[in-house]
């Protein structure tokens, strides 16, 4: 799960990271009010989760309350690589005189957390990474050891920052980003400005936070920040019909049973010169109930034109999947045609069974390839 800048920033203060004082604002009028509380100049920022609002003209300064207002009336509705602004975050602005770069990530291929720390800040890592990669300071942490001091000093001196009041700042800061990271289930936290401004002072101007999914059941509180407005609708449809449900952008909705399966059926829809509309793992749910949620899901999708359910019967046996299916379509109006593919445990008797019943619009074909090129030239 995404955080927006603001609740990321809500979560440093909490482990004592200094961020700028700032308010919510969804309308002009909000700016100037959060302004004018704030007093003295303003940053008016965008919340979108993606990154790059600076450039894309979603960060701007304002001098005063009214500055707010016109700045928040540009600001709002802007399109920011398909992310519509709707939240802004006023805070109050800061001087700067040095961008630095501090990270946390969970790198999978180390099964450790990284450091990444750069007073290369402000712009994109990727490209320090590539041009100046020796100002890159990178350090694993060995997750049973734990968080230890000289990681932080390593970072701090290997990275060449040389102010004894910047360094003290920054090495704490970095232990309150490891707490945070760890304490929150975080799979990355991000300070990209992490800025020194003219008095000496260290502050995170930016936040990008990510909380593992399945850790949410244990963070209530970060849970609820969750928006379901800015989230899919059908991705929320999902999560409360207990579906693992992944948006696509093209025009086969596919069905199957097991995270594997059906995305080798998203691979067999493309080499069968289709485009996935999106993908729906039923999981062990090959029953009607199961089938009629997915169905739901699916159907709901109005880039949907043809369905593919693929099937490879295991301890889902391919007749219960075939009695679900035909349970389902009397539950349920479905506008669009279908093709099943079944395959493994009982399927010549799951085949039969809807050859049967021949409903109308659903089409049983033998193989996953002849299924996807059936589904193909349905959704055409
Ligand atoms: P991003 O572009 O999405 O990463 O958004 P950031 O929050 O990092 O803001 C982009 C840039 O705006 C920063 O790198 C800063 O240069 C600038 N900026 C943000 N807040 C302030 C502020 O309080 N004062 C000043 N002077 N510049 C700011
Ligand atoms: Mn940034």
């Amino acid at each position: 799960m995404d955080l927006y800048e603001y609740q990321g920033k809500e979560l440093f203060k909490r482990f004592g990271i200094p961020v700028s004082d700032g308010r919510l604002a969804t309308t002009p009028d909000e700016a100037r009010a959060a302004a004018e509380e704030l007093g003295g100049p303003v940053v008016v920022k965008a919340q979108v989760l993606t990154g790059g609002r600076g450039k894309a003209g979603g960060v701007k300064l304002a001098d005063d309350p009214a500055d707010a207002e016109q700045k928040a009336k540009d600001i709002i509705g802007l399109d920011i690589r398909g992310h519509v602004v709707e939240k802004l975050w006023i805070e109050t602005a800061s001087d700067i005189a040095k961008e630095y770069y501090l990270s946390v990530t969970f790198d999978r291929g180390a099964k450790k957390p990284l450091f990444m720390f750069t007073t290369q800040g402000g712009v994109e890592i990727e490209e320090v990474a590539e041009k100046n990669p020796d100002a890159l300071m990178r350090l694993h942490i060995d997750p049973l050891e734990g968080f230890q001091p000289w990681v932080a000093r390593a970072l701090v001196y290997g990275a060449g920052v040389e102010d004894p009041s910047e360094q003290k700042q920054i090495v704490s800061i970095i232990e309150k980003l490891y707490k945070c990271f760890v304490e929150c289930d975080a799979m990355l936290t991000e300070i990209n400005p992490l800025i020194v401004t003219p008095d000496g002072e260290v502050k995170a101007l930016d936040s990008k936070f990510t909380v593992d999914d399945s850790s949410l059941y244990r963070h209530p509180d970060i849970a609820e920040f969750r928006d379901t407005k800015a989230a899919d609708p059908l991705e929320a449809l999902a999560r409360e019909k207990n579906v693992t449900y992944v948006k696509l952008d093209g025009s086969v909705g596919i069905l199957g049973n097991g995270a594997g399966l059906s995305m080798s059926t998203v691979d067999v829809v493309v080499v069968a010169g289709g485009k996935p509309a999106n993908f729906l793992d039923l999981g062990g749910g090959g029953d009607a109930e199961g089938v009629v949620n997915a169905l739901e899901v699916i159907a709901a999708d109005k880039q949907v034109r043809s369905i593919l359910f693929n099937i490879f019967g295991g301890i889902t046996r391919c007749d219960e999947v075939a009695r679900g299916i035909l349970e389902a379509l009397q539950r349920m109006e479905l506008n669009v045609p279908m093709v099943v593919r079944l395959d493994g445990t009982n399927a010549d008797e799951g085949r039969q069974i809807l050859l049967d019943a021949a409903p109308p619009n659903l089409y049983v074909e033998p193989t996953m390839l002849e299924a996807a090129k059936k589904a193909v030239e349905l959704a055409a």
